[in-house]
Formats: structure tokens, C-alpha cells, sequence
């Protein structure tokens, strides 16, 4: 089945095998009025705890219990309505499902907002003679996690304040937005064909890795030309967003923006501080995969617009659904036979949504419906890239379904942190997978190609923009004002640093922080690296298949949210507070080098 080139079918063409069954979390929506009626009447309920928290510890549970069951059902309303609306985003019935369960939602996080500041104000001793009562167990976690900030919790009147002013320190970040993806215009330049064509953020992504050099040279120039006409704007924004960051963390005494951005997660500011210095340690093989694309490319010098052209050729691969879940069955071999049956059961029983149809949302992505089964959106289209994103959605399919199987709710959901290391370790076991079966010379390039640029523009790439950013806090913190050239400056010294002699740093590229959304997210960068650098460390120690290592790893698979990201990973055989799992992801990059110049230079 391929629906590459003409009309898409509408929902109903589509065959049932490809389709995920939504009925699965309501057989007829009959069914889901009723939840929801349900949900409706129990926030009134609800209510009745307050003020009643720190009388007893089976209030106490009674009331934990009670927003967990409207919780888990309002995660099936939601799932529901958002599953069927995405299989056709035009169809009105779901859309207005959504929007009702978006109202009930709201709702129920007002109805259950006391909790926590209740759960907070019960003094220590009598919470602890609370949490003697085994019945309270499932919400250890749950109580340690909420108590372990209580220090930067402050008075309801100023919390009040702090709340009211979130609005108005949004502004540099808006102001960025609005002046990027809105009132900015960029030259024109012609394209490959030589046809003028309007350059774009969209377009510059493909631009930039074109094979002809003018083209790339000319996105190059057009893009960064444009940001410099307004970088003292851009320096404003910036500087006003980290200001922000700063009176918050301040605000709630935190020593650093740094640690107060880390504290959600109760990640180590070590952790951030190693993996920067690590990286600092290890850019010689970054060096010396500049200095062999120069060599493969038969450049006199390389420039900044030749880093993202690819060294092997375009290959394409049409790999059928039904081949696709073949490599990806034997991809994952390596994690062993329970996780295999678990796939299994995935890719056979409706958890996935397979082809695009007329108004389906597009990309992809993993739903968990907590007491359901997870589930799955794609756009398969027959490319490699299909496939991979087959294997990563599964990745986080068989994490929630291990984690939901094994927790209680107040435990089941994973952070952020370990989030993108089931789905990584996925596609790395994928990857390595295809690279040893594979014998064509042609795809072997383009598959180590596209390996080392994965660690280039995620390992090395993600790590100088976490580093910039802990600069100019650093520098921000100490008094210093961010003006456009400093920040230009401290840009370049990065790139000449990161990239290394053969590079030639063009000035250009100096205003290239004025475009990075991620530096709007507070410290969220790094998370790229570490996940990246954990999940190289799991695939490999399953591959050399080192004692227990499946089993290490499918604990880690169950353990949800029971425990801090950190932890979990140490459990799983990952230490993220030393230099090891990043420098054994950077001997694989070596390694990987060592092959493309074999295949380049080697007759
Ligand atoms: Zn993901």
C-alpha cells in the first residue's frame, strides 16, 4: 500500500489493520458520556477535603485516591476525543469532544489546586506520623518529590504575586517569537535549479546540506543577514528572558538560575558541569570529522555553510510497511525475549496508527493511556526514516506500558529526562542493526552519514548551546550586561572552538544565538546530550550483552516515575554524574570515523 504521490485516502478507505482501535479506552461513546458525567460529579466531592488534610492519614488517602481515579479517567476522556479528532482533524464532532474535555480538565486541576498547598502546610512531624501508615506507601515518592522543595516555597501572598506576575514576564520571549517567526523577511536566492525562490527558516534546513556550494553559501548569507540587521533587538530579548529566569530564581532562593532550572527534576548541578567539561575534553574527534569532510568534499578550505552537506549520496530505500516492522522486530532483538513478545503485542493489536489519511494530523507520536494500552500515530511513507521513527515511537510505547503495568498512578508517569532514552536506545539498536547488515556501498555511507551527523548536531552541537547558555547566566548573574557583541563573541570562540582548526569560522555565523528558540526554555538543551549519551551506554551493554543488562534495562522500563531520573539511570547501569557514558558515545563516533575513511580512502 503506497500513498505517495496521488490523493490521500479519506479516513474511511483506510484498511482496519492499519488503524488503531480507539474503542479499546471506550467502545461507543455512549460509554464516555457516562465517564464523563462521572468525573463531572466527583469534583464537588473532591472539594468537600479541603481544609480536611491534616486530620488523619486516611483523609489524607481517602482524598490521594480520589484525584488519582479522576485523573486516570480524565485521561481516557482526553485520549478519546483527542485520538478520534487526530485520525481527521477536520471532523467537527471530535473537535468539539476535545474542547469539552479541555473545559472538564480545567476544572478538575481548580477543583484539586488546594492539595498541594495543603499537603505543604502540614507540619513535618505530624506528615511523617502520617507517612507511618503503610497505606500512604504508594505516595512516598509522591510526598518526598513535593517536600523536598518546600524551601523554595513562599508565603501565599507572595506565591500569589509571583503567580500574577507570569503574564507580564512572558514579553521578551513573545517579542522573540513575534520578530522571528512572524515579522522577519528574508532575501531571495536562487535555488539549485537556478528558480528564485523566497529563503525561509524551513527552507534553510534543507538549503544548508545542498551539494552545490553557491546555494548553501547564498542560505548562508541571506539568513544570518538578516538576523544581524536586528541584533541589538535579538540581545534584548535574550538578555530580557534570562532576567526573567534570574527574579524567579532569585525570587525563590535558589543560588543559581542553573540549579533552580534543574531542581524539577532534582538533577545534580554536577551532572550539567560534567557533561560540559567531558565534551570539552573530547572534541578531537569533532576536529577531526571537520578536517575529513574537507578531505571528502576536496575543499581547499571549509567554511561554516559546508558542515551540514551530507558526504554520501542520497539512497533511497522503500521499505513496505510489512518490511519495516521486520527490521525493526530484528533491530530489537538485542533487547531481549520478554521485550520482543511486548513489541509483538504492540505492532499486532491496534496500538499503532499506520498511514496518513485526508486531515490526519501529521508527524508521530506515543499516547499512554494509563489502564488502556499506549498508543501510536505515524505517517509511514516507505522511507528509512519511517522506520526509525517506527522503532522510537516503541521505544516510549513499551516504556509506558511497563511503567503503567508496574506502578501505581501516582508512579507511572516518567519525566522528561528519561523520556527520550527509551525511544533513543530504540533507534541506536535500529541503527546499529542496519549498519551490520547492510553490504551496499552506497547505503552504508549514507547510513553512517547520517549516524555522525546525529552526534554532531546532538551531542557536540546541543553541548556548545548548553554551554553558551551557562555562560551568559554566568556573566548575567555577575553583573554583566548581554549587548550583541558580547553574545557575538562569545558565539564565535565557541564555534572555532567546538569545530577546531581546519574550521573556518565565518563572522557570519556569529549571530547564530539570536535564532535558537531552546535558549527560551531555561536549561533544556543538555537534557538532548545526557538522554542521547544514556541510551548509546544501554544499547551498547546490551549489545555486548554484559551481565544482566536486559534486565537492568527492562527495570528501568518499569520504574515510571518511583524515583529521581538519576537514579533510575544508576539503577538501569548508566552514571550520569561521571564522564563514561559520554565518552563512550564519542569512541563510537571515533570508530564510526575510522569506517567512513576506510570507505572513502581505501581502494
Ligand atoms: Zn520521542
Amino acid at each position: 500500500m503506497s500513498q505517495t504521490t496521488t490523493g490521500l485516502p479519506s479516513r474511511d478507505q483506510v484498511q482496519s489493520e492499519y488503524k488503531w482501535h480507539v474503542e479499546d479506552i471506550y467502545a461507543n461513546e455512549d460509554l464516555w458520556q457516562t465517564d464523563f458525567a462521572k468525573v463531572k460529579d466527583s469534583l464537588p466531592q473532591i472539594l468537600q477535603y479541603k481544609e480536611t488534610l491534616a486530620q488523619s492519614a486516611g483523609k489524607l488517602l481517602s482524598c490521594l485516591k480520589l484525584r488519582d481515579d479522576i485523573n486516570i479517567t480524565a485521561g481516557k476522556l482526553f485520549a478519546y476525543a483527542r485520538l478520534h479528532r487526530d485520525e481527521d482533524t477536520a471532523n467537527a464532532k471530535y473537535q468539539s469532544l476535545v474542547g469539552k474535555t479541555e473545559g472538564l480538565l480545567a476544572e478538575a486541576s481548580a477543583a484539586t489546586s488546594f492539595i498541594e498547598p495543603e499537603i505543604l502546610a502540614i507540619p513535618d512531624e505530624i506528615l511523617a506520623a502520617f507517612r507511618r501508615d503503610q497505606s500512604l506507601a504508594e505516595y512516598s515518592f509522591y510526598f518526598d518529590n513535593l517536600t523536598r522543595l518546600k524551601q523554595h516555597v513562599l508565603s501565599p501572598a507572595e506565591e500569589e504575586i509571583l503567580s500574577r506576575s507570569v503574564e507580564a514576564t512572558q514579553a521578551s520571549e513573545t517579542t522573540f517569537n513575534m520578530l522571528a517567526h512572524a515579522d522577519m523577511k528574508f532575501p531571495e536566492i536562487a535555488g539549485e535549479d537556478g528558480k528564485i525562490i523566497a529563503l525561509s527558516e524551513g527552507r534553510y534546513r534543507s538549503l544548508i546540506m545542498s551539494t552545490d556550494r553557491r546555494v548553501r553559501k547564498d542560505a548562508f548569507t541571506g539568513l544570518f543577514g538578516t538576523y544581524n540587521a536586528f541584533r541589538n533587538t535579538f540581545a534584548a530579548t535574550l538578555s530580557g528572558n534570562v532576567k526573567k529566569n534570574m527574579f524567579y530564581a532569585r525570587t525563590r532562593k535558589y543560588n543559581s538560575t542553573l540549579e533552580s532550572a534543574l531542581s524539577d527534576g532534582n538533577i545534580p548541578v554536577s551532572v550539567y558541569e560534567n557533561l560540559v567539561a567531558t565534551i570539552n575534553k573530547n572534541l578531537a574527534p569533532l576536529h577531526r570529522y571537520v578536517a575529513l569532510k574537507k578531505k571528502a568534499l576536496n575543499l581547499d578550505s571549509i567554511h561554516m555553510y559546508d558542515l551540514y552537506t551530507p558526504l554520501a549520496k542520497e539512497v533511497k530505500f522503500n521499505i513496505a510497511y510489512s518490511d519495516g516492522l521486520k527490521l525493526v522486530r530484528d533491530g530489537l532483538a538485542p533487547l531481549g525475549p520478554e521485550y520482543s513478545e511486548i513489541l509483538n503485542k504492540g505492532l499486532t493489536s491496534g496500538w499503532i496508527d499506520v498511514y496518513e489519511n485526508k486531515g490526519k494530523q501529521t508527524g508521530a507520536y506515543c499516547w499512554g493511556v494509563y489502564g488502556v494500552h499506549p498508543f501510536v500515530l505515524l505517517n509511514y511513507n516507505n522511507r528509512l526514516e519511517d522506520v526509525s521513527t517506527l522503532a522510537h515511537e516503541m521505544g516510549h510505547a513499551i516504556h509506558s506500558y511497563y511503567s503503567q503495568a508496574t506502578q501505581p498512578y501516582a508512579t507511572s508517569q516518567y519525566t522528561i529526562f528519561t523520556a527520550e532514552v527509551a525511544s533513543t536506545t530504540n533507534e541506536i539498536l535500529l541503527n546499529d542493526f542496519l549498519l551490520k547488515t547492510t553490504t551496499d556501498k552506497q547505503k552504508k555511507l549514507y547510513l553512517i552519514n547520517q549516524y555522525l551527523e546525529m552526534v554532531r548536531t546532538t551531542v557536540y552541537r546541543q553541548t556548545m548551546f548548553a554551554e553558551f547558555e551557562k555562560s551568559i547566566y554566568d556573566k548575567a548573574e555577575s553583573g554583566e550586561t548581554l549587548t550583541a557583541d558580547l553574545l557575538d563573541e562569545m558565539w564565535h570562540d565557541l564555534n572555532a572552538k567546538y569545530y577546531g582548526p581546519e574550521i573556518v569560522v565565518d563572522t557570519e555565523i556569529d549571530i547564530e544565538w539570536a535564532r535558537i528558540p531552546h535558549f527560551y526554555w531555561n536549561f533544556y538543551v543538555y537534557q538532548y546530550v545526557t538522554g542521547y549519551a544514556a541510551a548509546t551506554t544501554l544499547a551498547e551493554n546490551m549489545l555486548n550483552e554484559s551481565d544482566g543488562a536486559q534486565q537492568r534495562y527492562i527495570g528501568f522500563l518499569k520504574s515510571g516515575g518511583s524515583d529521581y531520573p538519576i537514579n533510575i539511570l544508576k539503577k538501569a547501569g548508566v552514571d550520569m554524574s561521571t564522564p563514561q557514558p559520554i565518552e563512550l558515545t564519542l569512541n563510537k563516533f571515533s570508530n564510526m570515523l575510522d569506517e567512513l575513511e576506510k570507505l572513502l580512502f581505501s581502494s
